[in-house]
């Protein structure tokens, strides 16, 4: 259907989730503003629901008036039921139209909220800093992505399409009858709650069973989850039985759970089964005393009844769903404790230099971990000119990465001063800033795609001639000449198919081909063995000429090349110089490559 606005602008819940101003809001008015939102949209929806449903309460209606006329006979009888049942055909035919509409308003309503919140929460996730992603595992924030989205779309769905149209549903038909009859309305309104109650007691019961259930589920992914992780040791052990033992045991209670809540759920229905039809033989008791006594008219009994049916189900639906709504009460609990996290970068009003250069100066830069009762830097000065190459070495916490993640505008000094270009690194735009800055890490992160796609990452229009320049320099001709697809071979997820060393190629185009005025290699060739970091290796020299460069490295062969040589030591910079330099004075450097801790 054309006329279907499908790319509707999705809405930006940020404000709502986060509090806004108003902090601390709870969950259930989150789920209150989430409708409001859609005000129009819902009060459509509602009165369409009405205008569809209208056949359900006005059948009985006319069945009742029709069985009246019959037992009244007379002449005009046929003409009164001919007339009856047109306006049953009116009524119910109607139902097309208004049904297709009504759906179509209410899903595009409930689409456009999960759109938005998923979007909400994915440009959330882009800006929140390195350290929180750091901190929070990826698998807690993939679930509150997944499982707690869906559950507050569930939550609205339910409330929307269920629990809304059973309260209107019981509202019309207690309205109806009370303009037929005040006495059965009372009836009504003392023997419905009996129902309600007795289903209530049955669920407490179910919940119990389910929880248990659900419980022992979650123990068996997590279990399934680490024996898959540990596989290689298992098998490397000998250890597959012990392992098939261990969760054979819970298997077994799974099963036995999962019984449980099958016997309660068939004890539920057969229960809920025959208590509603006892009750609703005592309305008809009731009703059936009325007309003989002359109350109500035979036929109005049809009415009565077929009402409290459907009050009594609706009553039930409400109490069935309600396990679900608190279950999306609780999800927008867990998607608002990313919302309201305020660690994110804030850019407004910074500088955007056009042209960086690439010079790096720290001024007795100190820098604590938060939560830390020790400096990890310690009054760390460093001035570095533009297009120099300075190499880090030093065990391992002695403050390397920590200091290059100053340099990204990662983490912050606690005391001195870090500037880029005489300016301090926090008035800068860190995003603009590093779109100068390109950092090869450890282990390179490859996505699924092709190699192309993953060297030319977040470029738009890249130079044919360039993208040749760059593969040449990093060295990747050497093995996608090889390959039948040459560059656009495909990874596979993390880059499954590929060596350590060719991976870390794919990394240093993508470094190169951005032509950035710093450079970084933060132990980029210490997981390579000497044939990989060979070819590695010439890619690098190529790769830092011209350009501000920090290494931290291993090898020797890594730093022999660099300016100069900082030697930190528990945070510190102990030493200095060039690499003949450092030799001479046989000082920490010196002792470090003797004891070959530098291959
Ligand atoms: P290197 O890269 O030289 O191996 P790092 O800079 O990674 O060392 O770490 C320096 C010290 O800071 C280490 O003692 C490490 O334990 C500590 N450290 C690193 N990251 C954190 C953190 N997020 N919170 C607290 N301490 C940290
Ligand atoms: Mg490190």
């Amino acid at each position: 259907m054309a006329d279907i606005k499908y790319n509707k602008a999705i809405p930006d819940y940020e404000e709502l989730f986060s509090g806004g101003e108003k902090q601390g809001r709870n969950s259930v008015s989150v789920l209150k503003q989430l409708l409001r939102s859609n005000k129009k949209s819902l009060i459509l929806s509602l009165f369409l629901y009405v205008v569809k449903y209208l056949p359900v309460w006005v059948i009985p209606i006319i069945t009742a008036n029709i069985i009246n006329i019959a037992s009244a006979g007379g002449d005009a009888a046929i003409n009164k039921i001919l007339l009856n049942l047109g306006v049953l055909v009116l009524v119910v035919v109607q139902n097309i139209p208004t049904h297709v509409l009504y759906s179509r308003v209410t899903d595009r309503m409930l689409r456009t909220v999960g759109a938005g919140m998923r979007n909400t929460l994915i440009k959330k996730l882009q800006h929140l800093s390195i350290t929180y992603h750091k901190e929070i595992e990826t698998g807690r924030v993939q679930s509150k992505f997944m499982r707690d989205i869906e559950s507050i779309e569930f939550f609205n769905t339910q409330l929307v399409k269920t629990l809304i149209p059973c309260i209107i549903n019981v509202l019309g038909a207690v309205a109806v009858s009370m303009c037929k009859s005040g006495l059965v309305t009372v009836f009504y309104i003392v023997v419905i709650p009996i129902n309600a109650l007795l289903v209530k007691g049955f669920q407490r019961k179910m919940k119990t069973n389910n929880r248990l259930f659900r419980k022992e589920n979650e123990n068996i992914s997590a279990k399934v989850a680490n024996m898959l992780e540990m596989i290689p040791v298992t098998k490397a052990h000998g250890l597959e039985e012990h392992e098939i033992h261990g969760i054979e045991n819970q298997i077994k209670e799974l099963r036995i759970k999962g019984l449980m809540v099958d016997r309660t759920n068939s004890y539920f229905g057969s229960y809920t089964f025959v208590i509603s039809n006892i009750l609703s033989g005592l309305c008809l008791l009731f009703t059936g005393i009325l007309a003989i006594k002359g109350k109500i008219n035979i036929g109005d009994i049809v009415i009565y009844q077929t009402y409290f049916n459907s009050i009594s189900g609706n009553v039930q639906n409400v109490i069935n769903i309600y396990p679900e709504l608190s279950k999306g009460i609780e999800s927008v609990q867990s998607v608002s404790e990313i919302m309201k996290s305020s660690d994110v970068e804030d850019n407004r009003g910074k500088i955007e230099p056009r042209l960086f250069h690439g010079t790096v100066y720290f001024d007795h830069v100190f820098y604590r971990y938060p939560g830390e009762s020790e400096d990890t830097i310690k009054d760390f000065t460093l001035h570095v000119q533009k297009g120099e190459c300075i190499a880090f070495v030093g065990s391992s916490g002695s403050g390397k990465s920590t200091i290059i993640n100053m340099i990204i505008g990662f983490l912050k000094a606690t005391k001195g001063c870090v500037s880029i270009d005489g300016k301090p690194i926090e008035e800068l735009n860190l995003n603009e800033y590093r779109h100068n800055i390109s950092v090869v890490p450890q282990n390179s992160i490859l996505f699924m795609g092709t190699i192309r796609d993953n060297i030319t990452y977040g470029l738009d229009n890249v130079d044919e001639k360039k993208l040749n320049e760059v593969i040449k320099a990093a060295n990747i001709d050497e093995f996608t000449s090889k390959l039948p697809n040459g560059l656009n071979t495909q990874v596979g997820e993390h880059g499954g198919k590929l060596s350590g060393g060719q991976k870390q190629r794919i990394s240093i185009a993508r470094a190169l081909i951005r032509d950035p005025k710093i450079l970084i290699l933060d132990e980029a060739t210490s997981a390579l063995d000497n044939v990989s970091e060979y070819h590695v290796q010439q890619a690098m020299s190529r790769l830092i000429k011209g350009r501000t460069t920090f290494i931290v490295a291993h090898r020797l062969s890594t730093i022999r090349d660099a300016d100069r040589i900082v030697v930190m030591e528990n945070g510190r910079a102990v030493e200095i110089g060039t690499y003949d330099e450092l030799m001479a004075k046989k000082g920490k450097f010196y002792e470090l490559k003797s004891l070959s801790e530098l291959k």
